[in-house]
């Protein structure tokens, strides 16, 4: 009998391939008293499970690509260093052997204490290495729990063609899945915009997120049927669904194939009107994808990825080659590298001060906050593009700001950042542009502010939409919330798009909205101009820009922000979008 879930889908695709449940975050325990007689078997078997994890994590360590970043092994190492110390190789067997607990017990015993050691200190950043206990007792938890746990990891190379069945992924999990070929992913959790969906979708990788409990339903080497674009999920199919099922993906593929026509050419719409098309980069290995889609270059390139699953933050050498890599694979196009924007999601390890347990991460110590925070970080990116900066054209855009002091602060560090370079004879662009992204309410509403002190503005829209409508854009319980056609959004963004008129400065927007056909033609409508968006989309709208007449469009087309039944929006937008050219 099959079963048929629905989910959110959020990277497009269809993939049929067998599950692989990646790992339960919550383990079963089960506290009992252990038989005088059994103590030592007890002990035996938490060895072994220990054991058993630490051989676990040295065979990912080994199978880590070459050519991720260099810090990636560290945080393995950490966790393996913590399974070769007493605290866990000794005293929770000797609790077994005291109290008689069970093995899981005596882990959840020893836990606590440590976590309890970790809370009491001062010291943010060593106050977040509680996590790295929780994930290495959770590993031993897992093994104890299940014998086949050691097949469920990450890296274990194992997982081409494979659905990742999930209950979360963070960005830094996606990152080191990225070359093994995954089919596809099923979070039960996240939403459209979390980071971990943009890079599934950078990526090309069919994803559904919000399917609540999922792994109860779903055994592992199942065989199951995803449809990313509709969020369905079928399992145990019959012969029929999968027949059409595989029409679909080649159907599918067959679309892709037939935007490869628009790759070259100019994007214009149909009366003529120049608009300028960008790609999102969120990794090095994107630029490929970038140049086969004609992009004019990049309008946001993520700097997070650099400082994800390390201990220490790169150097400047390191990320100089990074932006360097990338502005030479783009052929003298501008690339606005984004300086870095963690916290909320995007936790590191990099950022030593970062509590990572404040209470709503969102509205924390995140983006330009963080970078401000930590001058020094900060400035040593700031070194680094500069002097990338020397080899081709690049932008700086500042993340998440919501004050002219904080944009005049980070002004301030770059300006005494290029004093550095002149007194130490380093090259750079004198002339290099400054951007802000305007993804805080407060900073579209002041907009015409910015825009005086800037070059260039970028609306993010994931962030936008997710502080406007106070729906974090990674909870599943308030995604159907999410609404890009919400008039407080649209406002805002029209807010934006006329500031920049008015001052002359050029407003792009690279948020998931720009990479979404549908919303294609309404953006033109209010005015935009320049779209940045991950490269998979790029020809899809491109097409859309093509098919476009801004001179045909319904005449109250932008009633659309007077709006206020979802519904009805929608099908305003279909009205628009099939108004025929
Ligand atoms: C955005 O918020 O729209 C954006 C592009 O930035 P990020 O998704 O990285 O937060
Ligand atoms: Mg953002």
């Amino acid at each position: 009998m099959s079963l048929e879930l629905q989910g959110m889908g959020v990277s497009r695709g269809v993939a049929i391939g067998r599950a692989h449940i990646l790992f339960r975050n919550q383990p079963d325990i089960r506290e009992y008293l252990v038989d005088e007689d059994n103590v030592e078997q007890e002990v035996n078997r938490l060895q072994r499970a220990t054991e058993q994890a630490k051989a676990q994590l040295k065979e990912i360590r080994e199978s880590i690509p070459a050519n991720a970043p260099t810090d990636v092994s560290s945080f393995i190492d950490t966790h393996i260093l913590m399974l070769q110390d007493s605290s866990l190789t000794k005293i929770p067997m000797t609790m077994i052997r005291n109290r008689r607990c069970n093995a899981e017990w005596a882990l959840q015993l020893q836990r606590d204490a440590l976590i309890n050691v970790f809370n009491e200190m001062d010291d943010p950043y060593l106050r977040t290495r509680r996590d790295d206990v929780d994930h290495v007792v959770n590993r031993i938890l897992r093994l104890l729990d299940d014998e086949n746990a050691g097949a469920q990891d990450v890296n274990d190379g194992r997982l081409k063609g494979r659905i990742i069945i999930a209950e979360d992924l963070t960005p830094a999990d996606t990152m080191l899945m990225q070359h093994q070929e995954i089919g596809a992913f099923v979070i039960e959790h996240g939403g459209a915009t979390s980071h971990t969906t943009i890079l599934a979708r950078s990526l090309g990788i069919p994803a559904i997120v919000g399917i609540g409990s999922l792994r109860r339903y779903i055994q592992d080497n199942e065989l199951l049927i995803i449809d990313g674009e509709t969020g369905t999920l079928i399992a145990g199919a019959d012969e029929a669904s999968l027949t059409e099922y595989r029409q679909h993906r080649s159907d599918f593929q067959q679309h892709i194939a037939s935007l490869n026509r628009y790759k070259s050419g100019p994007t214009q719409t149909r009366e003529g009107k120049d608009i300028i098309l960008q790609a999102n980069a969120d990794l090095p290995e994107d630029i490929t994808a970038i140049s086969n889609t004609g992009a004019q270059g990049i309008g946001l390139y993520r700097t997070e990825f650099l400082y994800m699953n390390r201990t220490s933050p790169p150097e400047e050498e390191e990320q100089l080659s990074a932006y360097r890599k990338v502005v030479e694979g783009m052929n003298n196009q501008p690339v606005t590298i984004r300086t870095f924007d963690l916290g909320a999601d995007k936790t590191v390890d990099g950022g030593r001060n970062l509590d990572q347990a404040t209470t709503n991460p969102a509205l924390g110590l995140r983006a330009i906050r963080l970078c401000l925070k930590q001058p020094a970080m900060f400035r040593t990116q700031l070194r680094a593009i500069l002097r990338a900066s020397a080899f081709g054209k690049i932008k700086i855009m500042f993340p998440m700001v919501s004050t002219m002091q904080e944009l005049l602060q980070a002004q301030h560090l770059l300006k005494q950042c290029k004093f550095e370079l002149d007194q130490e004879g380093l090259n750079y662009d004198h002339q290099i542009e400054t951007g802000a992204m305007i993804e805080i309410p407060a900073s579209a509403i002041c907009a015409e502010m910015f825009a005086q002190k800037v070059d260039f503005l970028s609306i993010g829209t994931n962030d936008l939409i997710q502080y406007t409508l106070a729906i974090d854009r990674i909870d599943d319980h308030v995604n159907y919330l999410y609404d890009p056609l919400h008039p407080a959004v649209l406002r805002l963004i029209k807010m934006t798009l006329d500031a920049g008129k008015k001052h002359n400065v050029p407003v792009s927007m690279c948020g998931e909205m720009a990479g979404d056909p549908r919303f294609t033609r309404l953006l033109l409508a209010l005015g935009l101009d320049n779209f940045s968006m991950h490269p998979n989309a790029l020809l899809e709208v491109k097409r859309a820009i093509k098919e476009t007449d801004l001179g045909l469009l319904p005449l109250n087309t932008l009633d659309i922000m007077d709006i206020n039944d979802p519904y009805d929006a929608e099908l305003f937008l279909d009205e628009i979008n099939n108004a025929v050219h």
